[in-house]
């Protein structure tokens, strides 16, 4: 079963969530954590982790044979992200914005433009006793998050439990990271920008088909709202986490929710369980 865990809003406590549901699930079976927030992964801090397998992740780019090239100017027109420009004798390729189409490569008339890799990021595994963990990390300045995790998902092994900490928002790199999920977790807080994300997300999920429940997060620092919402829209509420001081420190300290208290153990196990029946009376009714 692959479990996402995402929140439209960043800072609700997705990590913590992602990496005790994992934690609680290791002596039970294999597991796999991975961490698809490419751009900030910090499942590793709470899995102390070294991730000392890494693998590096290209994208293929143009790149143009000037002895062929007749500055015919078909590349730049046929680029829908204005990544190539042919401007009097010199075309100008600009890698931060192709997306690797191939179109320019495919249509070029002289055959004057081949494809060259360029680093991106990097996939970084760990082994973690029943856990495997596995990591995208976007390199700095980089623009484009779903090819990195792209990668990180060709990991995936069915025949485990697999927890997908997701990126915050509802852009294209959470997108990438939740589609083929067969649940989605949403962690929230109960405040209005808390709704207000969490009611984005949601619609993200519906339109991609996956089914949903809700963690809200520091409850009691905010209002009734969030709840009412999941109410009326029949979205279950699967966990709530109260506002407490230690959880906040244990939090700060990286060290996970399950560890600093085992009191939670049982409780991430049953929200494993209770996602579990949702898919399995989901997949009865399909
Ligand atoms: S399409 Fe090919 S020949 Fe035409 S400008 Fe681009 S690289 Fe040159
Ligand atoms: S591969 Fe696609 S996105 Fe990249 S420069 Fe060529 S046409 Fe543009």
């Amino acid at each position: 079963m692959i479990i996402s865990v995402a929140s439209g809003k960043g800072g609700t406590g997705k990590t913590l969530v992602a990496t005790s549901l994992a934690l609680s699930l290791k002596g039970k079976g294999k597991v796999q954590l991975l961490d698809c927030d490419v751009e900030e992964p910090n499942a590793h801090i709470f899995l102390r982790s070294t991730t000392n397998q890494n693998q590096p992740v290209f994208l293929p780019v143009p790149k143009v044979d000037e002895t062929k090239c007749t500055y015919c100017g078909k590349c730049a027109e046929v680029c829908a992200y204005n990544a190539i420009a042919v401007i009097k004798q010199k075309v100008l390729v600009f890698p931060e914005l192709c997306h690797s189409c191939g179109a320019c490569s495919y249509l070029c008339p002289e055959s004057a433009i081949s494809e060259e890799g360029r680093e991106i990021g990097v996939v970084e595994r760990d082994s973690l006793g029943n856990m495997e963990f596995i990591q995208g990390r976007l390199a700095i300045g980089e623009p484009m998050a779903p090819p990195i995790i792209r990668e990180v998902k060709k990991h995936i092994d069915p025949t485990k439990e697999v927890i997908i900490d997701v990126s915050p928002g509802t852009s294209c790199p959470v997108i990438e990271a939740v589609k083929g999920s067969d649940f989605c977790l949403l962690v929230t807080e109960p405040t209005p920008f808390g709704l207000n994300d969490l009611a984005l997300a949601v619609e993200v999920t519906r339109k991609l088909g996956i089914s949903s429940g809700v963690v809200i997060n520091r409850v009691g620092v905010g209002d009734e709202k969030v709840e009412s919402y999941c109410h009326e829209q029949g979205i279950p509420i699967l966990l709530k986490i109260p506002l407490d001081r230690d959880i906040a420190t244990l939090y700060s300290k990286g060290i996970p929710l399950i560890e600093g208290k085992p009191e939670w153990h049982n409780t991430f196990l049953k929200l494993f369980q209770d996602i579990k029946k949702i898919v399995s009376a989901n997949q009865a009714v399909e």
